[in-house]
């Protein structure tokens, strides 16, 4: 059986990029489990279903075909055939995923998918429940957090970088928004998972994130 290690936190804490790197210098494939629930909520936009009615966003997740695979260390997956990335980034997506993600059918089926992916090997999955949910077992247990000013400047930087023309007041408000429906929401709500090791990277490079993470993966520290 592979390892897995959990990394969780807020929207724009870093996860992506720290979960990235610790996957490149242990060699073990990168999960972005809020892709999936991105695909679920692109899945139901491009059927023309409301997001916010929860029958109709699980029917067409049910009836999609979903297959999953790794491609160039990172594990994949596509529905109906369709490998959605840049998609899912979108607007219309990023607006609507944190409620479909606040359902709790909608959670079992990605946990499930999630944790069968450990059959592709040892695993750096990013999310909000990986420690508490998907993997609690995992000795590998991490919660990033950055300032809220901090995350949402990083966040509008990244928006900007990809062409997005968004004002950095609003990246704040859609940033609160989301921490908000993320940890209060009744299933599996973010939060710290017991045994998780707290990192706050708001004054720490990302080398130094990352040589924390592999640090205590390798025993090191
Ligand atoms: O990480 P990302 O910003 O792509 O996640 C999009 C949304 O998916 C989050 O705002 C959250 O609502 C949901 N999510 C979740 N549990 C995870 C990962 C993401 O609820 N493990």
């Amino acid at each position: 059986m592979g390892k897995a290690i959990a990394i969780d936190g807020p929207s724009a804490s870093g996860k992506s990029t720290v979960s990235k790197g610790v996957a490149a210098v242990l060699g073990f494939i990168y999960v972005d489990s809020g892709a999936l629930y991105r695909g679920v909520t692109w899945q139901a936009i491009r059927k023309g279903v409301d997001t916010k009615d929860a029958k109709a966003v699980l029917e067409t997740m049910h009836s999609a075909d979903w297959d999953f695979f790794v491609q160039d260390g990172a594990a994949v997956f596509s529905i109906d055939g369709d490998v959605p990335v840049q998609e899912l980034r979108e607007k219309n997506v990023r607006e609507a995923v944190a409620n479909v993600a606040s359902v709790p059918e909608v959670r079992k089926f990605v946990v499930d998918s999630l944790q069968s992916l450990a059959n592709f090997g040892s695993l750096v999955m990013e999310g909000r429940d990986i420690g508490t949910v998907v993997f609690p077992d995992s000795p590998y247990k991490f919660y990033l957090d950055a300032d809220p000013e901090e995350r949402a400047m990083r966040r509008y930087r990244e928006l900007v970088a990809a062409g997005e023309d968004e004002k950095a007041h609003e990246v704040m408000d859609s940033l609160k928004k989301r921490d908000q429906i993320d940890t209060t929401r009744k299933a599996d709500p973010l939060t710290v998972a017991p045994g998780a090791q707290k990192i706050d990277s708001t004054s720490m490079t990302l080398e130094e994130v990352i040589d924390l993470v592999v640090g205590k993966v390798r025993g090191n520290v």
